[in-house]
């Protein structure tokens, strides 16, 4: 696909407005030919003697070694070029797209008088007669505006290739990717289905974002047919029954080695079970979380690719364009494993994404119940947040304490459920169902829970039981130690199950790449994530051993947050839960023996003893004293 651009026409023709007009647009350099002549043929016209071909010639062949060096990043020139030999010496060796800016005599005469530009009738004359109309390319008649013309160049020639890739599910998610990867220069073909009372989803997108780079589709044998091979498509819809069905509408207009890639929030097996029933039909799959929202997705995702490597490789470069960057400007996207675990790695990120979430809520209560003023909150969290402690969340925090409803805090006027769309929850039962301990975010799924479930079924209990706590005393410094103890915690946990899902499924996963991902482009950007990805860099034990290290200097701060807690009633389930999961970690002395003694007991399941070999198994008759 050619880069270069040549705008042709007779003097006074408009091609170097149209031409720098274009240029601008795609962000490409703009020559004009006529600074390219050499000396001899400036000293000979600036004699008024007219230029015949053989004077052209080095003329026409610095222009052509001038497109060369541009024809991987594009370049507009403007050129008269009326012959058809010029333009055969301009294009030998490269491709151009040729326009040529076409009027009558009179209007072109008219317009140069008006730019009071004088060029003898005689001389215009010559050039007419000299011009050989374009064989193949675009002929414009130059009666329109400049913004016209530019729009018809670029519909003529960037909607003639292939688009790169393609995006279904026209949703909040794919329209922000959709524009994302039209603005980073990608031609994208975007589908949404046409149910009924919905055909103009796709419409109404073209009308709003109009983009050269971007083709609408209903209907799947025209969407198929214009990606170029093999074809890479994301899917963005919903996780479940919608990414089958779609599969299913799909794969008939597929051809072998064409790759899918689904970026949505999908099960991790489900990933799993479509890998393998795709393999069968020659058919790359990769399973990618995007996190990030709707501004991410726009303005530059984090992404978890992990499945088919083929497929990664073809969207490589697509990916690396619309991902966020990290800190060294790398992009926020890279190749995690086998199998899903690049769903797996988005769910729990949603899982630690839940506690972090929690655990500022959790503070918020203890702020409530204190002395501090109201007013004061969002200064604190904007305190907070910086150096080693600065998060996205806690970034957003300040505009949510200070929101205000007439006098009144918005907050205060927000009912307390708090929804959730089941990634938590997916992390937790993966979990349990690996014999896993994720428990500081299942706390989290569970304050969530039983905010809907639980909490407005008890307003006797509210009313009548307890004031809330208030005018208590403060260590703020102490609790931002305890808040960081307990972060630490959360997402220590939630990378030893990543961890330990990649070895138990074999997916060669890699640890480092997913807190590089998360440094940008999500909910989990954090300076502590870009700490993590230090450790992780050196070794797993590393990162353990400083998780650890930093718990054992925060303890006794992490303990005076609890006992705040504690002390005034205040429900804090993840501060909690984070603090059983250190404890847990950290005490020599585990009572787990008492467990597999009651299990001996009641159901002769037999227990290991330290004194022996870990194969052996041993079972007492707990009656006999
Ligand atoms: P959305 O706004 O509800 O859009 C869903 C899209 O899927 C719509 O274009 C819808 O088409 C289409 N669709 C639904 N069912 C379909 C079916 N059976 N066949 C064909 N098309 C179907 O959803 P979204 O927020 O963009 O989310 C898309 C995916 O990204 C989900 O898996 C979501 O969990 C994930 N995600 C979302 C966010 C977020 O912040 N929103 C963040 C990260 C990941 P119609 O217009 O015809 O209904």
């Amino acid at each position: 696909m050619s880069l270069i651009y040549v705008i042709m026409g007779v003097s006074g023709s408009g091609k170097t407005t149209v031409g720098k007009v274009l240029a601008n647009q795609l962000g490409f350099p703009f020559l004009d030919a006529d600074d390219f002549h050499p000396q001899a043929n400036i000293d000979k016209m600036q004699a008024g003697k007219a230029l015949n071909d053989k004077d052209r010639k080095p003329w026409l062949e610095s222009l052509n070694q001038e497109l060369k060096k541009h024809k991987d990043t594009g370049v507009v020139l403007a050129c008269s070029a009326l012959k058809a030999s010029y333009r055969e010496s301009l294009e030998e060796g490269i491709k151009v797209h040729w326009t040529h800016l076409a009027g009558d005599f009179e209007l072109i005469q008219a317009r140069m008088q008006l730019r009071s530009h004088f060029m003898p009738a005689s001389l215009l004359q010559s050039q007419f007669d000299t011009l050989e109309p374009l064989e193949s390319g675009l002929t414009l008649d130059i009666d329109s505006d400049v913004e016209f013309l530019v729009h018809m160049i670029r519909a003529k020639y960037e909607t003639k290739g292939p688009a790169h890739w393609g995006i279904v599910g026209m949703g909040v998610m794919g329209q922000s990717l959709a524009r994302n990867s039209v603005n980073a220069g990608i031609r994208t073909a975007v589908f949404n289905r046409a149910t009924e009372g919905e055909e103009l989803v796709i419409a109404k997108m073209l009308t709003k974002y109009p983009d050269p780079k971007l083709y609408g589709y209903t209907d799947w044998k025209e969407f198929t047919a214009k990606l170029s091979l093999p074809r890479k498509i994301l899917l963005m819809v919903p996780a479940g029954k919608a990414i089958d069905a779609v599969l299913e509408e799909l794969l008939p207009f597929l051809s072998p080695g064409d790759c899918i890639v689904d970026g949505g929030n999908s099960h991790f097996s489900d990933t799993q079970r479509r890998i393998q029933e795709l393999i069968e039909r020659d058919i790359e799959y990769l399973g990618m979380g995007v996190s990030g929202g709707e501004k991410g997705a726009l303005e530059g995702p984090a992404m978890m690719p992990g499945g088919s490597k083929v497929a990664f490789n073809a969207l490589q470069p697509i990916l690396d364009k619309i991902a966020a960057k990290d800190p060294k400007g790398n992009p926020c996207v890279g190749y995690l494993g086998q199998g899903g675990c690049g769903h797996l790695v988005k769910t729990v990120h949603n899982g630690i994404e839940y506690a972090e979430m929690q655990l500022l809520a959790e503070v918020y209560s203890l702020l409530l119940a204190s002395d501090i003023p109201r007013s004061e909150f969002g200064s604190i969290f904007n305190d907070w947040d910086q150096g080693e402690y600065s998060s996205y969340l806690l970034g957003l925090m300040p505009s949510i304490m200070n929101k205000k409803e007439g006098d009144a805090y918005l907050i205060d006027k927000i009912l307390p459920m708090a929804g959730a769309k089941g990634t938590g929850a997916w992390t937790s039962i993966t979990a349990l169902e690996n014999g896993q301990d994720m428990s500081i975010s299942t706390a989290a799924v569970n304050a969530r829970n039983h905010s809907q479930a639980i909490w407005h079924k008890f307003p006797q209990i509210q009313e009548n039981h307890r004031k809330p706590s208030r005018g208590v005393k403060l260590e703020l410094e102490r609790i931002l130690k305890g808040y960081q103890a307990a972060r630490i915690l959360n997402h220590l946990q939630g990378l030893q199950f990543i961890h330990t899902m990649g070895t138990i499924s074999n997916w060669d996963l890699d640890l480092s790449e997913v807190t590089r991902i998360w440094t940008n482009g999500c909910i989990l950007k954090s300076q502590l994530i870009e700490l993590l990805t230090e450790k992780i860099a050196a070794d797993f034990d590393h990162l353990n051993l400083w998780s650890y290290n930093c718990y054992i200097a925060l303890f006794q701060d992490f303990k005076y947050t609890l006992n705040l807690g504690w002390q005034n009633d205040i429900h804090m389930p993840v501060f909690n839960a984070a603090w059983q999961y250190g404890l847990g970690v950290s005490s020599a002395e585990s009572n787990a023996n008492i467990i597999q003694a009651q299990r001996d007991f009641f159901g002769a399941h037999t227990y290991k003893r330290k004194d022996h070999h870990p194969s052996e198994n041993f079972h007492t008759d707990w009656t006999k004293p």
